[in-house]
Formats: structure tokens, C-alpha cells, sequence
């Protein structure tokens, strides 16, 4: 089974909230979806699709900051 894989909305500057650093790809629930930076594409977050929102993930690769929600 192949968990589908999502690209997160990118967004210019961290928000007040909560930042999370990713890869390593942080994993919120089992055999869900894959959410992947939208600049580069690594996965950054394993989750069910919806579970997560109001954070923003700054992809460790690129630098680039990925809203959760679109
Ligand atoms: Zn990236």
C-alpha cells in the first residue's frame, strides 16, 4: 500500500503558532497520507488527511515554511 502523498501550501513567514522542523518527517498517525514540502517535495508529515491543523512546518531541506492548512 502506497500512502498518498499531498504537497503543503507554502507560505512566506512563520505565523504566531507553533513550528515544527521537518525531516525527520513527523508522524501523527499510521498508514495515512504522506504531506510533502511544497518547494522540494520531501515528505515532512505522515498523518491522516485533515487530522492536523494550525501549524506550520519549516522543511528542514529548504528552508521553506508549509502551512497545514490550504
Ligand atoms: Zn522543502
Amino acid at each position: 500500500m502506497t500512502a498518498r502523498k499531498i504537497p503543503l501550501t507554502l507560505v512566506t513567514a512563520p505565523e504566531i503558532g507553533v513550528v515544527l522542523g521537518a525531516p525527520p518527517m513527523l508522524m501523527a498517525s499510521e498508514n495515512s497520507v504522506d504531506y510533502a514540502c511544497g518547494r522540494c517535495a520531501a515528505v515532512l508529515l505522515h498523518a491522516d488527511e485533515g487530522q492536523v491543523h494550525g501549524i506550520l512546518i519549516r522543511c528542514t531541506k529548504c528552508g521553506s515554511y508549509n502551512s497545514t492548512d490550504a
